[in-house]
């Protein structure tokens, strides 16, 4: 028998309290609709009653359920089942906040059981009162995404939501698939700057049934306890009562055009990123002891600004976890960067590695001097700590090409040597982000894995190899990406790790 893991539910619902334009179900509330619903909720129940393996499920009523008390009561009776790890459900978030609270209460469920995935319907409601149900469930415990479709005149309102909202709160954004209102490049950036895994939705994937983890892993159950492999796929696989009796999936489809779909495909970085958070599509956020940040690039944007939201991201991170730097720069143009985030910074590795600076311990990487040949005909900076330790050589040449003569020159020697156009920084070969980040870690008894280094370039990569969870930001140089387990900006990091 199949070990299935996650749930998809939908009754026999067909109405909704709210009437957008664009749907079928809407102010069509009728009593014999919720009669039917509710017995289907009951046969769904018993059976799921005798499951004994842990479960998640999802409820995807079409219109709206948790308008009326008896959904309520279903959702918190599944979630009282001690093998049901957890349950969400699809809403439009009309319903009074503080009733369904109380009736968690009142069942004795447990909070932190109950999730909901809340759609933000603009023609229906304003953001301030959508905002407010949001956060007043999400601090009384219920973990919760929120979503909105992904319209070009949507978004004014999309990064008004997303200022609004809690940082730690995902914030995913459904692509309009076809219509007139055709996604332009800055569109597409705009909601990826958003939801990192908008993308993810615009493309969505290929039907593979010989990977889908539908009818397997995942089923989608109907009002009739009818089993298919995913909500989309029309081919029956067994019944609800006899889970001896699934047979092996097959899929129609040629693509997997929606969330509930493309999520069952396994091993993809939406997956991975996921984690145990993925039918829920809320991600699971996982425990970190420290943060590693590049500056150029990462925390500043192509023309060394820091935007309003990573301002507001890092200084929430450093209300729980140490943050760290790790630059080319030395410490004081690096602070000279940050301005009055400076502060929330622990420590950090500078001048590519060769100072590394945390509590009151500075230390510094001596770098052997360079032939005087090397400096002629171009201007050069040294960093010296103390009297006489020279730790950085920042050389600027005539032209690149004459850069990369000395390059050459001194390959094979005890430096580590980066370049850019007419730059060369030169620094001791046992420098490196890597090697700092690594001390840092082990002063301060920080484990590795524990650990989250984010940066731009290919210069991060061996940094990034040293931690637990690797990120790059979503304009990082394509290699970095390849080797990073996370794509996001730093103020996507909240939504994805805490302390
Ligand atoms: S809230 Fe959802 S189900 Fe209700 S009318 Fe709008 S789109 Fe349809
Ligand atoms: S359409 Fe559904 S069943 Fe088919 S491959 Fe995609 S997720 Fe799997």
């Amino acid at each position: 028998m199949n070990r299935i893991r996650n749930i998809y539910f939908r009754g026999s619902l067909r109405s909704c309290n709210y009437q957008c334009s664009y749907c079928s179900f809407g102010k069509k509330i009728g009593e014999t609709d919720k009669e039917r619903d509710q017995q289907a909720h009951s046969l769904f129940y018993d059976n799921i009653a005798q499951w004994i393996d842990p479960l998640r499920i999802m409820l995807i009523p079409y219109g709206e359920g948790l308008i009326h008390t008896y959904y309520q009561e279903a959702m918190i009776r599944l979630s009282l089942l001690s093998h049901v790890e957890g349950i969400s459900c699809q809403t439009n978030l009309s319903f009074q906040p503080s009733s369904f609270i109380k009736r968690i209460q009142a069942h004795h469920a447990t909070i932190a059981k109950i999730k909901l995935w809340a759609s933000f319907h603009p023609e229906m409601t304003s953001i301030d009162t959508f905002i407010e149900k949001v956060h007043q469930l999400y601090y009384a415990g219920i973990e919760l995404c929120v979503g909105v479709v992904g319209s070009r005149r949507n978004k004014d309102t999309i990064a008004v939501l997303r200022q609004k909202l809690d940082k730690r709160i995902y914030l995913f954004i459904n692509a309009l698939q076809g219509g007139s209102d055709l996604l332009h490049t800055d569109d597409i950036s705009f909601f990826t700057s958003i939801d990192p895994f908008f993308l993810s939705d615009y493309k969505n994937a290929k039907a593979d049934i010989s990977r889908c983890s539908g009818g397997r892993d995942t089923i989608f159950v109907n009002h009739k306890g009818n089993v298919h492999p995913c909500p989309r796929n029309p081919v029956k696989i067994g019944d609800i009562t006899d889970r001896e009796s699934f047979v092996k999936p097959v899929c129609p489809r040629e693509r997997c055009d929606c969330y509930i779909g493309y999520s069952n495909l396994p091993d993809t970085r939406l997956s991975r990123m996921m984690g145990k958070g993925i039918l829920f599509r809320i991600p699971e956020k996982r425990k970190i002891e420290a943060i590693f940040f590049d500056i150029d690039g990462t925390l500043t944007d192509s023309t060394g600004r820091i935007s309003g939201s990573c301002k507001e991201a890092v200084e929430l991170l450093s209300e729980t976890v140490p943050l760290y730097l790790a630059t080319a720069l030395p410490l004081l143009p690096a602070k000279r960067r940050l301005g009055n985030l400076f502060h929330l910074f622990t420590g950090g590795v500078f001048a590519d590695g060769a100072h590394i600076h945390y509590q009151d311990n500075d230390v510094y990487i001596p770098l052997k001097p360079i032939p005087d040949i090397q400096k002629k005909g171009c201007e050069v900076r040294e960093y010296i700590a103390g009297q006489h330790i020279i730790y950085k050589y920042v050389l600027k040449m005539p032209s690149a090409e004459q850069t990369r003569t000395v390059m050459k020159t001194l390959e094979n020697q005890d430096y580590n040597l980066h370049h850019q156009g007419v730059f060369l920084a030169i620094t001791a070969k046992k420098a490196g982000k890597k090697s700092g980040l690594e001390t840092i870690c082990r002063k301060e008894h920080i484990n590795l894995k524990n650990v989250v280094a984010i940066g731009n370039t290919a210069q991060d990569s061996s940094m990034l190899s040293a931690v637990g969870y690797p990120c790059a930001v979503l304009d990082a140089e394509d290699t970095l990406k390849q080797m990073a387990g996370y794509i996001l900006n730093p103020d996507h990091l909240p939504l994805f790790f805490k302390s």
